[in-house]
């Protein structure tokens, strides 16, 4: 494949927040200090600045943290250097996470004038003891405010998390109601049971969830994504299909001409590092042969679509069958895969049994 067909995505991580939900496991610190906040802003420029891009980025993802938490000149800073440097005309998706109150007019205007078409936020409105347990701060006010502000920017394609706690049936049905009426078109659902101490998300509760979703026209495309309306989200989809991509950031994680890398996570070690010109990157794995093998079954059955086992053995110039054959069959008669001519899936009852099914293509030999 000639470089200039090779398509890539970018993250960007923004690993700060003004407060900390208190189930958050991800890599972020809460930061009052604006000074501390605009040198991590000046490194991830500098990073992106430095990047040395091989091939068509068609998407670009910002996540965090609170990307939307610095300030307007910062975002503005950021943004018109990523805009140097990619051509944003190109992009099949650019995406930022933000919270519902902090999608101001201004802020809004920010984001589209320089070509973010997709905006991630969480949007359900949870009644105050929840609320109060998770560390959320917005008020349906906020919600409501940011849908409107999006929209009137022409900022459609919105996506929003179903946070899953210890619900009632009618209250899961309400929340959803929620999102209809803000003509979401893409869901991704996490379970916080865990956080909670509850055990209520089992399986029943999980198909109960899927089937409410579906009613409603969503398609489940991946393990937790659910889309209607042609906006499955494309830089996520690329991950379960190893397409590569570039990191920039504290903690961010790359893949690059088959080689997974990852920066340094500790933001004031990244932010030493970068000021001082020194590689951000703290890990570089080149991927043995078995590896690639691995990650082609254990991320591509993420895909509802499958994997397509054709494809995979011209790509590899083995039957890549023989290798997992005896695991497929243990899953095929468990009734959680199935095999149709060359396209290897999950079915419905390997979606509730994914961890399980998943972690069996992880082997020792091949
Ligand atoms: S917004 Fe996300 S990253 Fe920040 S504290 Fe909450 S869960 Fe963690």
């Amino acid at each position: 494949m000639k470089n200039n067909d090779i398509k890539r995505g970018i993250y960007i991580h923004i690993p700060l927040c003004d407060y900390m939900c208190p189930y958050c496991n991800y890599n972020a610190e809460m930061i009052n200090n604006k000074k501390y906040v605009n040198k991590y802003v000046d490194c991830i420029i500098k990073e992106i600045e430095n990047l040395k891009i091989d091939g068509n980025i068609n998407t670009i993802y910002i996540g965090g943290g609170s990307p939307n938490f610095i300030s307007d000149l910062s975002m503005e800073d950021l943004l018109a250097v990523i805009c140097n440097k990619i051509d944003i005309l190109k992009l099949d998706e650019y995406t930022i996470e933000a919270k519902p109150n902090e999608l101001e007019k201004k802020r809004i205007h920010i984001l589209k004038k320089y070509g973010i078409n997709r905006v991630s936020m969480p949007i359900q409105t949870l009644k105050a003891s929840d609320k109060e347990c998770l560390g959320l701060k917005y008020s349906k006010i906020d919600v409501e405010s940011a849908i409107n502000n999006l929209y009137n920017e022409g900022i459609s394609n919105i996506s929003t998390d179903l946070l899953l706690l210890n619900y009632k049936r009618s209250t899961i049905e309400s929340i959803l109601d929620e999102i209809e009426s803000y003509k979401i078109n893409h869901v991704t659902c996490y379970s916080l049971d865990e956080f909670l101490n509850n055990d209520m998300t089992n399986e029943i509760e999980y198909e109960y969830i899927i089937g409410l979703l579906k009613n409603r026209g969503y398609s489940q495309y991946d393990l937790i994504n659910f889309s209607k309306n042609y906006s499955k989200g494309i830089h996520n989809s690329n991950y379960w299909k190893r397409g590569e991509y570039y990191a920039v950031g504290a903690g961010a994680h790359g893949f690059i001409n088959g080689c997974r890398y990852s920066n340094y996570s500790d933001i004031k070690e990244y932010i030493y590092r970068v000021e001082n010109g020194m590689t951000s990157i703290e890990t570089v794995k080149n991927l043995s042969f078995k590896e690639r093998i691995e990650e082609e079954f254990f991320l591509g059955l993420q895909l509802l679509e499958g994997i397509n086992i054709e494809e995979l053995n011209s790509k590899y110039l083995l039957n890549t069958l023989d290798i997992y054959r005896s695991i497929i069959n243990k899953h095929i008669n468990f009734g959680n895969l199935k095999l149709n001519k060359k396209i290897l899936k999950l079915t419905n009852k390997g979606l509730l049994n994914s961890s399980e099914v998943l972690s069996d293509f992880l082997i020792d030999e091949i």
